[in-house]
């Protein structure tokens, strides 16, 4: 994927990241200048002081469409049940119900959130139903495990879905050894991200301190509030446009929220510790 407009901050070394060190000027620092103080400027990037993850000692990771891609066809499948999981319930055919599950996450966040507000679900009937998928095209991914393993410190997944669908996820891909544990949409109390109270949960049920924290998110508005809070943060994006997601939700983000930018996690986090 081209992601090279604005250039990712993850193509930057680390190094050069230490809110300490002197800004390097660009090679086209005139024609930068002409362009006056735009958002998007490189010079912006480059002058502004850029965070740095030394001082990380907890990582956290969402779990759908960041520890693994989109093209391991997990998502649509949950997708598909949610809709189908509408359409039975609401005596709907498949576009309406489509519709209506949009409409729902638009509103609420989550399809879940919406149908518990407005129809008083049992959340735990849903999340099974919902995560009744094949799992078969999710592969092992040694090269991600060995990079998380790698890591100092604590690791958590927070996860807008269940933890059996972690659970799940995290033993197909190989890498569920390193995680010290999963928080769900049940532990959230079934308020999503990008709530607040669903981060101070967390941070509260972990004993983590945000100023210690970086966190990894495929979805840029649910990074808004880790940045708040003190953590650092990272937008995973899809190597290839993800056609079952809409393309707001994938695009790269010149948000000042957003300290890196990555589409491949694993060669971050193992460039990231200097290997
Ligand atoms: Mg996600």
């Amino acid at each position: 994927m081209n992601v090279s407009t604005p250039k990712p901050t993850s193509d930057r070394k680390l190094e050069e990241s230490r809110p300490t060190d002197l800004p390097s000027l660009p090679d086209n620092l005139s024609d930068v200048l002409q362009q006056g103080p735009s958002q998007h400027s490189p010079l912006r990037e480059t002058l502004l002081p850029k965070p740095s993850l030394t001082h990380v000692d907890t990582w956290i990771f969402d779990l759908d469409n960041t520890l693994y891609p989109h093209d391991a066809k997990l998502w649509p499948q949950v997708d598909l049940r949610i809709t189908l999981f509408l359409a039975e319930l609401c005596g709907l055919d498949g576009i309406s119900a489509r519709a209506l599950q949009k409409y729902y996450y638009h509103r609420y966040g989550t399809t879940l959130r919406g149908l518990m507000e407005e129809y008083g679900i049992d959340p735990e009937e849903f999340l099974d139903f919902a995560h009744s998928i094949d799992y078969s095209e999710l592969l092992p991914n040694p090269p991600l495990g060995e990079a998380i393993a790698a890591l100092p410190g604590r690791k958590l997944i927070l996860t807008n879905g269940s933890r059996a669908h972690a659970e799940a996820v995290a033993l197909k891909l190989g890498i569920r050894e390193h995680f010290e544990d999963v928080f769900d949409i049940v532990a959230s109390g079934f308020v999503p991200k990008p709530e607040p109270s669903t981060y101070e949960r967390f941070l509260d049920r972990h004993q983590v301190d945000p100023a210690g924290a970086v966190m990894f998110e495929d979805i840029e508005k649910n990074l808004v509030v880790p940045h708040a809070l003190g953590m650092a943060t990272v937008l995973v994006l899809p190597k290839t446009i993800d056609p079952f997601r809409e393309a707001a939700e994938q695009a790269p983000s010149v948000a000042p929220h957003i300290d890196f930018m990555t589409d491949d996690l694993a060669d971050f986090l193992v460039r990231m510790r200097g290997g």
